[in-house]
């Protein structure tokens, strides 16, 4: 009898605990750690803005130098010009100051006109105030933004453009981050070919361009891995196995795509058995039920399978959460949204289901015509996939769980 598939939940959760321990450390320039997951929190030793400041370009007066009798406009001595990058002088009473955007307000002063409501005269040593302001217009309060001592950035964060600004912000110019993961990847398959080395027209019977070797690739950079591509790999039991014990001595994972069904031709199973042990074989999912998982030495070894829309799905659902979670990061999970799907889905399947889709502009899902998982342009096509429970069908109309390529493949 056949062992149960492993549902994908538990096939990840075991994936996650076995995520340790989590990679050394580096201390990089914050210009080069987009991607990288932090591993030391930041509190905040000034605060953001430093002082009040001008959100205008205009003036800074006293409401009440304005309010006086109902007035609607005054006219007042100009006192000084603040620019930003200036220091200010406190407010004379009775005057305004000429302030630009990013200049601090001077003491004295609650609040600014913009320039639109005001008229320079007398070359600008005078200034018709034409608005009465509210008390704090167009000021933009010390540590608005960032308090002293607040907690700007915690470890396990995946540092993305925000966050390397904000860890400027409060002066950081350098970061501690987890060191970069080490892949090997290798694909198998006799039938592959690599594009550049054969021509279309001269591609021999039974072949067919390795695709997979070009997306594994730039997932893992996207990652923030350090790959070395081992190309191809012969379907041959020696070949398989050379391959990987050699892989297994420098990386911390090896990845490698095709050859793990049950058939004669595939040998990543008994490879991985012979080197080293196998702890997860099959997964209910499709597409990319040949999915595996075991430990070559020191070395994680992850199989994905051969067609490229499984290899392509496990990949995001599997091997992205694991080599988050080996850096160190707090929160691997994809966010799921509950959409509407704009397509029908009659044919449930025994396996929990991810259906190539795309946002229609009606905001609803459409779904690519053919989701056999040969089919690599469903993926190029996709905005994502639908997340559908085993032995579930769809109808047009209801609420379907969404994930985005964008959280997948970042
Ligand atoms: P396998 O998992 O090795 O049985 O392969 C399953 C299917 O995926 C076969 O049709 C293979 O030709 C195809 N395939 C395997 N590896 C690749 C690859 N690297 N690029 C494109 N197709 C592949
Ligand atoms: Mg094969």
């Amino acid at each position: 009898m056949r062992a149960p598939l492993k549902p994908l939940d538990d096939a990840l959760a075991e994936l996650l605990a076995r995520a340790v321990p989590v990679l050394g450390v580096e201390t990089v320039d914050s210009f080069d750690a987009d991607g990288r997951v932090l591993r030391e929190g930041a509190t905040s030793p000034l605060q953001v803005p430093p002082a009040d400041n001008s959100s205008m370009d205009g003036y800074a007066v006293r409401v009440a130098d304005l309010a006086g009798g109902g007035a609607t406009a005054a006219e007042l001595p100009v006192s000084q010009r603040i620019p930003a990058g200036s220091a200010a002088q406190p407010l004379a009473a009775g005057t305004a100051a000429r302030i630009f955007t990013g200049a601090p307000v001077p003491a004295g002063a609650d609040a600014i006109v913009m320039q639109e409501d005001c008229e320079p005269l007398e070359g600008g040593e005078r200034v018709r105030i034409n608005a009465v302001p509210a008390p704090g217009q167009w000021i933009r309060r010390a540590g608005e933004d960032i308090t002293l001592g607040a907690q700007v950035l915690s470890a396990g964060t995946r540092l993305g453009p925000a966050s390397l600004g904000l860890a400027a912000s409060i002066g950081l110019a350098r970061l501690t981050v987890s060191r970069r993961p080490r892949v090997a990847l290798f694909s198998t398959g006799d039938e592959l070919v690599m594009p550049g080395d054969v021509p279309p027209e001269r591609m021999p019977p039974g072949a067919i361009y390795n695709s997979n070797r070009f997306f594994l690739r730039a997932m893992l950079r996207r990652l923030g891995c350090d790959v070395t591509d081992l190309g191809i790999v012969p379907d041959r039991r020696d070949a398989t196995i050379e391959a990987l014990r050699s892989a297994s001595a420098a990386h911390d994972l090896i990845l490698t795509s095709g050859g793990v069904s049950v058939g004669e031709e595939d040998h990543i199973k008994p490879a991985v058995e012979t080197l080293g042990e196998l702890h997860l074989w099959q997964i209910a999912m499709k597409p990319g039920k040949p999915f595996a998982y075991g430990r070559i030495g020191d070395a994680h070894f992850m199989g994905l399978p051969g067609n490229p829309v499984s290899s392509f799905v496990t990949f995001s659902l599997l091997v992205r959460p694991f080599l988050l979670a080996l850096q160190g990061t707090a929160d691997v999970a994809p966010r799921a949204m509950a959409v509407t799907a704009g397509f029908d889905w009659l044919r449930a399947d025994k396996r929990r289901e991810f259906l190539r889709v795309r946002w229609g502009a009606d905001g609803r899902l459409e779904r690519f015509g053919n989701q056999s998982s040969g089919v690599l342009t469903s993926a190029a096509w996709g905005d994502g996939v639908v997340d559908n429970p085993a032995g579930q069908t769809i109808a047009r109309g209801d609420t379907v769980r969404f994930i985005s390529f964008a959280d997948l493949l970042s």
